[in-house]
């Protein structure tokens, strides 16, 4: 068979098998940011395309061929967010934020992103971004409490050690003209061997050429002079005490001269986080500080930092090493109806099992005991129950356990708490187990797999 439609070139089905994937490193993500104080955005999917066209730089790869721009029935450009810090920023000043909330404002968003690039390995046309935005303080702890926010969601996701903070500083709008007039000069000298973009980087934005990606203009950019040699005092001071506080947070870093942000609002302090073995596509999360963009949108000054972290990216590098948890779990109980009677008396178990925050299943299709037998196992459920006119009459039924093949009787009238007590032990409800939504949550929690028995009498708080 033809397919009549395909997704469109650079996007991405994501389907129950693996969305669990990308449910386990939103909420490490989303755990990490709410332990840091951070708070979640949701903003438009699209904005006007003057947000970006200003907020991104006209001078940009993004703005300049990656944007999804069109026009809406209202004849207004519109375009699709091709990054989060332009809405962010939006956002907080359409809002008042920085009048009404206390500041710093520390803000966080996992979206999507468009961007009309050269689909490939860990580059896509819709991809996503876990970003976080602090506003209303210039101070280095700031730009530092951010990255360690980045650092301990690669720790808990396993992936820390294979990824790299590389930072470097440059300057503000004090030192960085002078640094930009010998870096035109080095060019100018050079100006015939780079490629004709760099050429007109050389007038409009000498630092960006720092940051091509084509291997004749990196030679040149090898040589050329850095910004760490010319930073005014405060510039220095600022970039002395952010590597300070990452070695008290003994957080590993090296300086890289070479990262740059090429557009004026952007201050200090730059980063990125680079794995190693992802080729290319390496970057998984960068970032900087921007503190001449809220004053561009005609805010106040306000200093600012942020980054955005790309999760296709990081979900690729788990799979490569292999960081992702075993297997997805299935649900606890499936019970298995015999008859009329049996499926009503599987319907009430299972609702009882669900009502506790654990997963449980019967048949949606009206199939025969074998065949129910056969989705439970598919669904890799820990438990099974057959439910027929004799158990109902007798109140009592035999509960398997799939992995063990061990059996257990269970008296029907107890519900969901006769099962719990043959799963977990006769103390599992003194526990906090049974009786609060997100039961299984809380058994996983207290180191509990599926099949595993709380000790009965010993100190299992
Ligand atoms: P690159 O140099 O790889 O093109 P970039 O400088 O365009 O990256 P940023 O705009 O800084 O990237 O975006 C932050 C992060 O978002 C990147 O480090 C990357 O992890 C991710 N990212 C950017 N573009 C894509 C894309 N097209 N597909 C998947 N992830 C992306
Ligand atoms: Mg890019």
């Amino acid at each position: 068979m033809a397919l009549k439609y395909t997704r469109p070139r650079g996007t991405q089905d994501v389907l129950p098998q693996d969305s669990w994937k990308w449910q386990y490193i939103e909420d490490v993500i989303r755990g990490t940011a709410r332990g840091y104080g951070y708070g979640e955005m949701r903003l438009p999917t699209f904005e006007s395309t003057d947000l970006f066209a200003r907020g991104v730089g006209d001078g940009t790869d993004i703005v300049a061929k990656e944007m999804y721009t069109f026009e809406d029935k209202g004849g207004r450009s519109i375009t699709l967010r091709p990054e989060g810090t332009a809405g962010v920023a939006r956002a907080v000043l359409e809002n008042g934020l920085l009048a009404s909330s206390p500041l710093p404002l520390k803000s966080y968003y996992i979206q999507s992103c468009f961007r009309y690039e050269k689909a490939q390995k860990g580059r896509l046309r819709e991809f996503h971004q876990f970003g976080i935005e602090c506003f209303g303080t210039h101070e280095p702890v700031s730009d530092v409490e951010t990255m360690l926010v980045a650092r301990d969601v690669f720790k808990k996701l396993g992936v820390n050690d294979s990824i790299t903070l590389e930072i470097n500083s440059i300057g503000c709008p004090k030192c960085r003209p002078a640094y930009n007039q010998k870096l035109r000069e080095y060019f100018e000298s050079q100006r015939e061997e780079l490629c004709p973009t760099c050429k007109q980087r050389l007038e409009k934005n000498p630092m960006r050429i720092l940051d091509c990606k084509e291997e004749k203009c990196q030679k040149i950019a090898a040589g050329a002079p850095v910004m760490l040699d010319y930073l005014c005092e405060d510039c220095t001071t600022h970039f002395e005490e952010v590597k300070n506080l990452l070695a008290e947070a003994d957080a590993a870093y090296v300086i890289n001269p070479r990262i740059v942000r090429g557009l004026d609002y952007y201050t200090n302090t730059v980063f990125e986080f680079i794995a190693e073995g992802v080729g290319t596509q390496g970057t998984v999360c960068a970032g900087g500080r921007y503190n001449g963009l809220i004053e561009q949108f005609g805010g106040q000054p306000t200093p600012a930092v942020g980054y955005g972290m790309g999760l296709e990216r990081l979900l690729m590098l788990m799979e490569e090493q292999g960081k992702l948890p075993e297997e997805k779990q299935g649900p606890l109980l499936y019970a298995v109806g015999q008859s009329e009677a049996g499926r009503k008396a599987a319907r009430l178990l299972v609702a009882g099992l669900r009502n506790a925050g654990f997963p449980a299943e019967y048949d949606l299709a009206n199939r025969s005991v074998k065949a129910q037998m056969k989705a439970a196992g598919r669904l890799n459920a820990a438990y099974t129950v057959v439910l027929g006119d004799d158990e109902v009459s007798s109140g009592k039924a035999v509960l398997k356990n799939m992995e063990t093949r061990e059996e257990s009787e269970i008296v029907l009238a107890e519900g969901a708490s006769g099962f719990f007590s043959t799963v977990y032990g006769p103390n599992a409800a003194s526990v906090g187990i049974i009786g609060t939504s997100g039961g299984y949550i809380a058994a996983q929690a207290k180191g509990l797999s599926k099949a595993e028995k709380l000790e009965t009498g010993g100190n299992n708080g």
